[in-house]
C-alpha cells in the first residue's frame, strides 16, 4: 500500500472518529441514531454523496468501522438489503427505484432478504423456476424459495423470478423488489443444528409485485443477480438488524451497542480474532506450553492474518481501479478454511468441554461450540467452495470453462427442478 493510501486511511479514521465523538448519543433510539447517520453519510460511506454516502473508496471503509469501534458507537443498519440490495440498486436501478428504496434502507427502517435459492437451484441459480407472470401493472408470482436468511424479519425481498420460459435460462429472469407482508407470501422457519433460526423456506402463491419494482430490465435479471452475488462474496455484517420486525428501532442505541459488543455466543468480545480467543482458552486449560496447541494457534494466527492482509490488498487494488479477477472467491475460500481450522483447533483445546453447549467465559462462553456447529455454512452460503474453485479455475487460472450444454436451450425444455419429472 502506498504512503498516500496509508495517509488517507488515517485521515478518514480521524474524520469519522471526530464526527462520531461529536454526534454519537447513546440516549437516542436506534431509529433516531440511524437517521442521523444516514444524513451524515458515515453509515454507508462508500455509497454516492447524493445517496446517503460519502463517495469513499472501499479501501477506506475499514477505517470507518474502526472509528465506530473506537468511539463505541452503534454501527449502521445491517441486513442483506443494506449490504447487497443498496449496492445492487446503485449499480442497476433507475433513479425512481433508487429514490423509492434507498432512503428506508439507509435509515434502517427496512430489513430485506434475498429470494434467490430454490430447492432445485442453488449453485445453478439461473435455473430458478419461481415464475412471475405479467398482469397489467403487476407481476403475479408463484413458486418456492429456500434458505432465505432473515425472511422472518424482512419487509421486502430481492427476488429472482422467471419471466420467460421460451428463451435460454440466463435470458428469461427478472429481478424484483417484492413486499414480504402480503397474503401470497408464506414464510416457514427452518430450524438448524446450531439452535438458530437463521433461514426459512418461502412459498409464493399468487403474490403480487408491481411492474415498477423491477430492477434493471425485464428478462435481464441475471446481470443484476450476478452483481448481488459479487457483493455477497465481499460482504461482512456490521451494526445491527434494521426494520420493525427485528425489534431494535425503539430501543436505546447505547443498550443495543453494548449488547452487540458483549454477545458471548458469537465470540463478539474477540471480534474476528479467533486466534486470540483460542489462546485464552488454551491458557485457561493449562495448554499454553503444549507444543501441539502452540503450533495450532500459530498456524491459525497466520491464516487469520493472511485473510486480513489479503482483504487490505484487495481493497487497495480496488482503490487503484483494479479489481483482481476471482479475488472475492479466493477470500471466501480462505474464510471457509479459517472457520474449519478454528473449529478443529478450538475443539481440540477445549477437550471434553467442547461437547458442552455452554461453558464459562474463560473457556470461550460457548463460542467454539457455536463455530463448530456453524462452520459448514461458510462453505455453502453465497456460493459453495466448489463453485469458488470453478470461478478461480476459469477466471484466474484460465482453465477451460465448465461445459454448459444447456446454455442455448429454451428454459422450458430443460430437465431442472420439477421439470425433471414433468413429461
Ligand atoms: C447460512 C446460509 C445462508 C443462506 N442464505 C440464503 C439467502 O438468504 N438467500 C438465498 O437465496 N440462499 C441462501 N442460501 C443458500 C445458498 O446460496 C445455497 O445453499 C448455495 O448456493 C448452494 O446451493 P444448494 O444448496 O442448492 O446446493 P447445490 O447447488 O445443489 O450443490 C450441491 C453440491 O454440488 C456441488 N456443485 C453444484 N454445482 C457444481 C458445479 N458446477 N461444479 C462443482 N460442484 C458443484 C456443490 O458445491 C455442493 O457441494 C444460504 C445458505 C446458507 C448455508
Amino acid at each position: 500500500m502506498t504512503t498516500q493510501a496509508v495517509d488517507s486511511i488515517e485521515t478518514t479514521r480521524d474524520e469519522a472518529r471526530s464526527w462520531l465523538r461529536a454526534h454519537w448519543d447513546p440516549e437516542l433510539t436506534v431509529q433516531q441514531w440511524w437517521a442521523v447517520l444516514a444524513d451524515s453519510g458515515w453509515g454507508f460511506p462508500t455509497w454516492p454523496k447524493e445517496w446517503f454516502g460519502r463517495d469513499l473508496d472501499p479501501v477506506l471503509s475499514g477505517a470507518v468501522r474502526e472509528a465506530f469501534a473506537d468511539v463505541g458507537a452503534l454501527g449502521p443498519p445491517s441486513s442483506l438489503g443494506q449490504m447487497l440490495g443498496g449496492p445492487t440498486l446503485l449499480t442497476h436501478a433507475s433513479e425512481e427505484v433508487k429514490a423509492r428504496f434507498l432512503p428506508a434502507l439507509a435509515r434502517g427502517e427496512e430489513f430485506w432478504c434475498q429470494f434467490f435459492s430454490e430447492p432445485g437451484s442453488g449453485s445453478d441459480l439461473a435455473s430458478a423456476q419461481t415464475k412471475a407472470v405479467a398482469d397489467g401493472d403487476l407481476f403475479i408470482v408463484n413458486g418456492q424459495k429456500v434458505w432465505t436468511s432473515g425472511a422472518q424479519w424482512a419487509d421486502r425481498g430481492m427476488l429472482v423470478a422467471r419471466t420467460d420460459t421460451e428463451v435460454p435460462k440466463h435470458r428469461g429472469l427478472t429481478y424484483f423488489v417484492i413486499d414480504v407482508d402480503q397474503p401470497g407470501v408464506d414464510v416457514r422457519p427452518i430450524h438448524q443444528m446450531n439452535d438458530a433460526h437463521g433461514f426459512n423456506e418461502v412459498f409464493f402463491t399468487d403474490a403480487e409485485v408491481a411492474a415498477d419494482r423491477v430492477v434493471g430490465e425485464v428478462n435481464d435479471g441475471w446481470a443484476v443477480a450476478v452483481t448481488t452475488l459479487a457483493f455477497e462474496r465481499f460482504m461482512s455484517a456490521f451494526g445491527a438488524s434494521p426494520g420493525k420486525k427485528a425489534g431494535l428501532l425503539e430501543r436505546r442505541a447505547g443498550d443495543v451497542v453494548s449488547g452487540a459488543v458483549r454477545g458471548p455466543r458469537e465470540g463478539a468480545a474477540y471480534g474476528s480474532d479467533l486466534a486470540a480467543m483460542i489462546t485464552d482458552i488454551a491458557r485457561t486449560r493449562g495448554l499454553a506450553d503444549d507444543p501441539v496447541a502452540r503450533q495450532g494457534i500459530v498456524d491459525l494466527y497466520i491464516q487469520q492474518e493472511l485473510g486480513r492482509i489479503s482483504g487490505l490488498r484487495s481493497a487497495a487494488s480496488v482503490r487503484l481501479g483494479r479489481r483482481p479477477s476471482g479475488d472475492g472467491s479466493v477470500r471466501k475460500l480462505a474464510r471457509s478454511d479459517l472457520m474449519r481450522s478454528a473449529r478443529e483447533l478450538g475443539e481440540a483445546v477445549l477437550g471434553p468441554y467442547g461437547t458442552l453447549r455452554s461453558v464459562e467465559e474463560e473457556l470461550g462462553g460457548g463460542s467454539i461450540q457455536q463455530i463448530a456447529l456453524s462452520s459448514p455454512s461458510s462453505s455453502i452460503a453465497g456460493g459453495t467452495d466448489e463453485i469458488q474453485h470453478n470461478i478461480i479455475g476459469e477466471r484466474v487460472l484460465g482453465l477451460p470453462k465448465e461445459p454448459q450444454i444447456d446454455r442455448e436451450i429454451p428454459f422450458r425444455e430443460l430437465k431442472v427442478g420439477t421439470q425433471r419429472t414433468t413429461p
